[in-house]
């Protein structure tokens, strides 16, 4: 090998996060209070437009802070998408309530509006109507937000919105995590930007937002001791991850262009051939293209299997991965209710993910471009 490896997405710094970082060390904010926190707060919500801004220490943090907001509690139904990362759907379990898997769809491989339909027609008719809608927005591209908005308004269910990976993302201008009731996103190492661990909550309520930052502080009612009468967690971030969030956000329309550019990099790379499918922007729909992703049909051409081509690209040291293998396939949630029919599991079987960090630099493309030639026999 001899080559450095390739990998899939890496953290990648601008010029600000060190230097915020040596602030909050001179001022002696290492705490998980502090300027940088309020600050990386309010630039979050003048970046997503949405009014209020939670951050703490994960996305998975931030969900399940959203699901006790919306009272989601022991038995509970909550309607999650089942084609995502598990950082979605533990927080459910987190709450005891129950998870029910709804597929995607073929156009922005997230919720479908119909099989989410289904299914909660099935639960009011079973005297259970579910407590909220877990809608994600998968490698950047945004789902189908008006068909699954207007559902949860004919029938009354809270959307929280999983924006983990969507960050920059936006249709017809208003950004991913701006539609429902909650939006939450990640800032963990592999996100397009990273605050080493951290995540944020946000929503135009703004008591709610304060109950958060309330139940991430370990619910400390308002006494001179510790007084608590309600459940709590260790959840805030830390001053120096928000310090380097700050920086982070700064850089974060130009990480989305070199994420984008890289996207067309690779449909350039695979315009003649044959069986390579890519998921395309949906009119006014702008994806992060957090991670560049393609399906591979295997019947027109026995060589394209993804898994022949994942091994084909380690040899070369180059990371990929295959997408996300959906909730409802998972072990742990063997039993749970699924709606819907195997789209998920289609794109779980034909598609692999490729290095998409935006610190790719030419040198790298040039491997990759090489090492997926002599996989094709260009
Ligand atoms: C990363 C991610 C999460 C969880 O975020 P963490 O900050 O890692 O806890 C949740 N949902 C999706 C879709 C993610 O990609």
């Amino acid at each position: 090998m001899g080559q450095s490896k390739i990998w899939l997405s890496s953290p990648h710094m601008g010029t600000e996060e060190l230097k915020n970082v040596q602030e909050a060390f001179a001022t002696n904010w290492v705490a998980p209070v502090g300027p940088f926190i309020n600050q990386f707060e309010r630039d979050l919500s003048d970046y997503t437009q949405v009014k209020h801004t939670a951050v703490v220490q994960s996305g998975t943090a931030a969900i399940h802070l959203a699901l006790r907001l919306l009272d989601v509690g022991k038995d509970d139904i909550v309607l999650c998408q089942s084609f995502t990362f598990i950082g979605s759907s533990n927080p459910i379990s987190y709450q005891q309530a129950q998870p029910v898997f709804i597929d995607s769809e073929t156009e922005t491989w997230n919720m479908c509006p119909e099989a989410l339909e289904t299914a909660i027609k099935h639960f009011i008719k079973c005297g259970k109507k579910p407590k909220a809608i877990l809608v994600v927005h998968l490698y950047g591209m945004p789902a189908k937000m008006k068909e699954i908005g207007a559902l949860a308004e004919r029938y009354e269910i809270p959307i929280i919105e999983d924006a983990a990976e969507a960050l920059g993302s936006s249709i017809e201008g208003q950004a991913c995590g701006s539609f429902g009731v909650f939006g939450i996103l990640s800032f963990n190492g592999n996100k397009i930007i990273t605050t080493s661990g951290g995540g944020a909550l946000q929503s135009n309520d703004e008591s709610a937002i304060a109950k958060a930052r309330f139940l991430a502080m370990q619910a400390k009612d308002n006494a001179p001791h510790y007084e608590h009468s309600t459940l709590g967690y260790n959840y805030r971030i830390s001053n120096i991850a928000a310090a380097i969030g700050v920086g982070q956000l700064q850089v974060l329309d130009d990480r989305v262009a070199a994420r984008r550019a890289n996207y067309k990099f690779y449909e350039d790379l695979f315009k003649n051939v044959d069986g390579v499918q890519f998921l395309e922007e949906p009119q006014g729909y702008m994806s992060n293209r957090w991670l560049s992703c393609i399906l591979l049909e295997q019947s027109e051409n026995k060589k394209l299997s993804p898994e022949d081509f994942r091994l084909h690209l380690e040899q070369d040291n180059i990371e990929s991965r295959p997408l996300w293998k959906p909730m409802h396939m998972q072990p742990l949630y063997k039993g749970a209710a699924y709606f819907g029919g195997t789209i998920a599991e289609q794109l779980f079987q034909k598609g692999i993910c490729l290095p998409s960090g935006s610190n790719l630099t030419n040198h790298d493309k040039e491997r990759i471009q090489k090492s997926i030639q002599t996989f094709l026999n260009l």
